[in-house]
């Protein structure tokens, strides 16, 4: 690799790693696709419901659905009722999309979903090396950096690396999975309950859940003393 790519990969995954990329997280700027395909895109989006094929208050609303009702906080409550209840979690853990169900979320990109857990000696990171395939119904729409080629091809080549730069350093006993999301199979983390949390119930434990928590790329952090109801 030569030095003008590594500095740009560094430059990514730090912007990446520091939220400067939030802004365009909240928006409709996905900076990796090149105009001319948004352009296209957006012909073809016209061009359909032109001529009656799609319909776009249809459309309208499927936007609407993933920017307001599904998103990473239906994960953080997925996970905080396995926290909560040992026998939801054996069924989240055999079954994903079903227990997943549960809890009223379905939606299309997560009709196979997997659950994999974190421990204090297993860790779990998810990536999608080829795009940016992920579990629509419990997280929602991909954040910028997943789907950015420098996260893509350095969780794989140097996953530690990528954790450090998020700053989770994981230590050396620790052993790291890195699973390869495809449209067929999405990835969800059960992040460990942090210490602390004994007392909390399942809304106040879904407050701690955070997306990133959930990707991999963080750990659930314990409760402020005082900080959290
Ligand atoms: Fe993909």
């Amino acid at each position: 690799m030569n030095t003008t790519r590594r500095g740009f990969l560094t430059a990514a995954m730090a912007a990446a790693a520091h939220g400067q990329l939030g802004a365009q997280e909240s928006g409709h700027d996905h900076q990796e696709v090149p105009s001319d395909l948004t352009l296209r895109v957006k012909a073809l989006e016209s061009l359909l419901v032109e001529k009656g094929i799609v319909d776009s208050a249809a459309l309208d609303a499927l936007v609407d659905t993933f920017e307001h009702k599904v998103g990473p906080r239906n994960g953080a409550r997925v996970v905080a009722r396995a926290w909560a209840d040992p026998s939801y979690k054996k069924r989240l853990l055999s079954n994903a999309p079903e227990a997943i169900a549960e809890l009223g979320y379905t939606s299309g990109q997560g009709e196979h979903m997997l659950v994999v857990e974190n421990g204090p000696k297993t860790h779990n990171l998810v990536v999608c090396t080829l795009c940016s395939c992920y579990p629509w119904p419990v997280l929602g729409l991909p954040p910028v950096w997943y789907k950015s080629a420098p996260y893509r091809s350095r969780a794989v080549i140097d996953p530690r690396g990528v954790l450090a730069e998020f700053g989770l350093q994981l230590a050396e006993d620790v052993e790291l999975h890195v699973w390869d999301s495809t449209a067929e199979l999405r990835y969800l983390v059960l992040p460990e309950r942090p210490s602390g949390t004994e007392n909390m119930t399942e809304d106040q434990l879904a407050v701690l859940v955070t997306r990133d928590a959930m990707v991999g790329v963080a750990k659930v952090p314990a409760p402020r003393p005082g900080g959290n109801e």
